[in-house]
């Protein structure tokens, strides 16, 4: 069976869906492959927070028109997803820490992004009441927040599938050629053919640009996350520290939501992972550290999600070394609050060859300049 479209998307992650829909916006057609289903790994497990603070500098002209997107979500893919405009801090526990803070805001502001401010302990305990009153201090964000993953990822499949995108799932890409002007991906009896091919791939996508002569030094990780059962509201802001590893928000059903960077095991050839439980109870412990009324939470769910990392803690955004290809992966666990606009840019590339926006930190090929050094 052959299926024929303007452009083979592989992957149904938020990248993949969100690149088909902004190419339907602008009239061109996708084939979207996702061997499992629609949200199955990173963009439907994650801790959706939708976050600016503390982007790697590269990052923050992407993440600041990115949230232009999340601020009219429902007139993109006629849903809010569960968008929340809560804030986002990062604590500091000392002075030092909140001199850290300082200096990254400074730098922020040098390259003329004003998102981040520096709040004083008062600000801080008004913003964080329940917040430990040995916290002296912090960097906000105020139009950060968070959204409902799952529905974020859906939202954007179904108004991809509305402009008449096809999704192929339980479907695996492989087997990929270039020949007379088209991209022949075959996968269960398929052959997909188009001019163009867009690699959303995810924690498998160092395989798909491997078949496309790039080699790319990706590592697979499972970041955590628990949950507790509903508790009495306590917090609006998503927080994060300066010092330990701590993401931290309590969703509008109550529940409270913990991760921060410890990590379980990752097995993607066998489409799963394990979770650490000591990691998970380092994790406990930070948040009742910070926030004392944790310290009678029950968690009640815990779960780890497969992740891309490269090495530089940055994604691979931008065109392949192959005729009519390009990469959207690698987004080292923060890569939710960037799928609506890195979608966008994919498409501006395939439709007139470049963006607006300053992508040259992202190249594919930055990793073979480095082996050359
Ligand atoms: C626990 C956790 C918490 C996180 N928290 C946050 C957060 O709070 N904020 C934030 O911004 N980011 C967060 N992230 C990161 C974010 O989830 C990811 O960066 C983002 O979802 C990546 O989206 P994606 O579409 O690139 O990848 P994915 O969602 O992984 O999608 C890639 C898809 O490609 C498919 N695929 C791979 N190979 C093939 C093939 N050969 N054929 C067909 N299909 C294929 C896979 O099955 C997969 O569904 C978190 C991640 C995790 C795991």
């Amino acid at each position: 069976m052959t299926e024929t479209g303007d452009v083979v998307i592989v992957g149904g992650g938020l990248h993949g869906c969100s690149t088909a829909l902004h190419l339907a916006r602008r009239g061109v057609r996708s084939l979207v492959i996702e061997k499992d289903h629609v949200g199955r790994h990173a963009s439907g497990v994650n801790a959706g927070g939708v976050r600016r603070l503390g982007r790697d500098l590269a990052e923050i002209p992407l993440s600041v028109a990115s949230i232009e997107l999340w601020n009219s979500m429902e007139d993109l893919v006629d849903d809010d997803c569960g968008f929340h405009k809560t804030g986002q801090i990062k604590i500091a526990e000392t002075p030092e820490e909140l001199s850290a803070l300082e200096a990254r805001a400074a730098e922020v502001r040098a390259l003329g992004f004003d998102h981040e401010v520096i709040v004083d302990k008062e600000t801080l305990h008004d913003l964080l009441p329940a917040v430990a009153p040995h916290c002296v201090g912090g960097l906000h964000v105020a139009g950060d927040g968070y959204a409902d993953p799952a529905r974020t990822t859906a939202a954007f499949r179904r108004k991809a599938e509305s402009l008449g995108v096809q999704f192929f799932e339980g479907v695996t890409a492989s087997d990929f050629r270039h020949e007379k002007g088209n991209w022949r991906v075959s996968g269960k009896g398929y052959e997909f053919e188009a001019p163009v091919l867009v690699n959303c791939a995810g924690a498998w996508a160092d395989r798909i640009a491997e078949a496309l002569g790039e080699t790319v030094p990706l590592a697979t990780k499972a970041s955590m996350l628990m949950v507790t059962a509903p508790m009495p509201r306590f917090i609006e802001p998503v927080v994060g520290s300066q010092g330990r590893k701590l993401s931290f928000k309590q969703s509008s059903n109550g529940t409270v939501i913990i991760g921060g960077g410890h990590r379980g095991e990752a097995y993607r050839d066998e489409n799963r992972t394990t979770v650490d439980f000591s990691g998970l109870a380092i994790s406990a412990k930070t948040a009742s550290l910070l926030f004392p009324v944790m310290a009678k939470a029950s968690i009640v769910r815990c779960w780890a999600g497969l992740e891309a990392f490269t090495p530089d803690g940055i994604p691979v955004i931008g065109a392949s070394a192959a005729e009519n290809a390009y990469h959207a992966f690698g987004y080292c666990g923060h890569g939710f609050q960037l799928g609506p606009i890195v979608g966008s840019l994919i498409a501006d590339l395939v439709t007139s060859g470049g963006t607006n926006l300053p992508i040259e930190p992202f190249r594919i090929d930055r990793f073979e300049e480095k082996r050359e050094e």
